[in-house]
């Protein structure tokens, strides 16, 4: 196992922190490192990121373990406590109430080995619906007619499932615990109740409209903002369009998913935007002024300089895409071919054999 870092340094506080302090880089932390707000490939490695500041918290922000790490680090947390005694105590709920971060420590308390008791009120689970956009709308952002299929929580029942003016029992699987045990060889597990999925609770005499299940399909109808700048891959959140929670818990988050259309003019390198034109044969020899097309519609002149070569590539500044967050645009890339003629007249063609003659060519 790879040495642990110091809680204080994965926190960024000083040794003397106020618990205001260290709950203040928690939370900054937190946000920065929350798995939903990175893309696909990132997510393990700030699950992991997320799995070390939250110890860190956990141990940190309890008076007592913060003593003992003081005083012996490493060894006298792990000494003293197991895992799930270090996240045992901490309010992280608390915390994050108002920004729906609930299925992320799920995830730590898997990991860890340690589930928090599921009773009472659970939040729905996220959907991600992914929307393709043209070039030109990432360029200037848009707004899009989005339709889509979610739970919503069950306006006759409260969302509980059990028939208004009744209410729910025990869990006849589990007594009410919300956990089942079982034996694999020598060892023995705890898992949710698949019965009433951890609630502890079934619904005695369901409700008509929704069954029981606490929740009805509706169709959504919403206008989704992407603003100027996003890419592929790009995830905009919409808080509570998830599906419905459970027990009037909130709802999930709608995550749409951009997905850029190829361009029949321009391809994308991060902001720059890369092009090709032909340019007349004379104006690579001589040089001049050729218009080149951008992604704004418009186009702009750009001069080509005596001998210029085929393949040659120019640069044409502040022409790219914006930046997501700052708005500064990249730049355009243009590279040059030169075209060659396939019908000449009799003019054209004598002028070219004129010109061939100068080289000590007979054509
Ligand atoms: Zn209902
Ligand atoms: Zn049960």
């Amino acid at each position: 196992m790879a040495v642990k870092k110091d809680y204080y340094e994965v926190l960024g506080v000083p040794r003397n922190a106020s618990q205001k302090e260290i709950e203040e880089a928690y939370r900054r932390l937190a946000v920065q490192y929350h798995p939903d707000r990175h893309p696909p490939e990132k997510k393990e490695e700030m699950r992991e990121k997320f799995k070390e500041i939250s110890e860190a918290y956990a141990v940190l922000s309890d008076p007592n373990k913060r003593k003992q790490y003081d005083m012996y680090g490493h060894a006298g947390i792990d000494s003293s406590y197991t895992q799930e005694d270090i996240f045992s105590g901490v309010d992280f709920g608390s915390i994050f109430q108002d920004i729906g971060f609930g299925s992320v420590f799920d995830d730590i308390f898997d990991f860890f080995g340690v589930r928090q008791t599921k009773k009472g009120p659970q939040r729905g689970d996220d959907i991600e619906i992914p929307l393709t956009i043209t070039l030109e709308e990432a360029f200037k952002g848009v707004e899009k007619p989005l339709s889509f299929y979610h739970t919503v929580s069950c306006q006759a029942c409260k969302g509980t499932g059990a028939k208004l003016g009744t209410s729910k029992k025990m869990c006849p699987k589990c007594k009410g615990t919300g956990y089942v045990g079982y034996t694999r060889g020598f060892f023995s597990f705890k898992e949710t109740c698949p019965r009433c999925r951890g609630q502890g609770q079934v619904v005695d005499i369901p409700c008509e409209k929704c069954g029981g299940h606490g929740k009805v399909k509706q169709q959504e109808n919403i206008v989704v903002k992407i603003p100027a700048g996003v890419d592929n891959g790009t995830s905009i959140r919409i808080k509570g369009k998830g599906e419905a929670g459970i027990d009037g818990g909130s709802s999930g988050d709608l995550y749409v998913s951009i997905r850029i259309s190829p361009h029949p003019i321009f391809t994308r390198q991060g902001d720059d935007l890369v092009c090709k034109i032909e340019i007349p044969y004379p104006i690579a020899v001589l040089g001049g002024e050729v218009e080149v097309p951008t992604i704004d519609g418009s186009k702009v002149k750009m001069a080509i300089p005596q001998g210029t070569q085929q393949n040659k590539v120019f640069r044409l500044k502040n022409k790219g895409m914006p930046d997501l967050h700052t708005g500064r645009r990249g730049d355009l890339y243009v590279e040059v071919s030169i075209h060659v003629p396939s019908k000449l007249n009799e003019r054209q063609k004598n002028a070219l054999r004129e010109y061939a003659k100068t080289l000590g060519l007979d054509i």
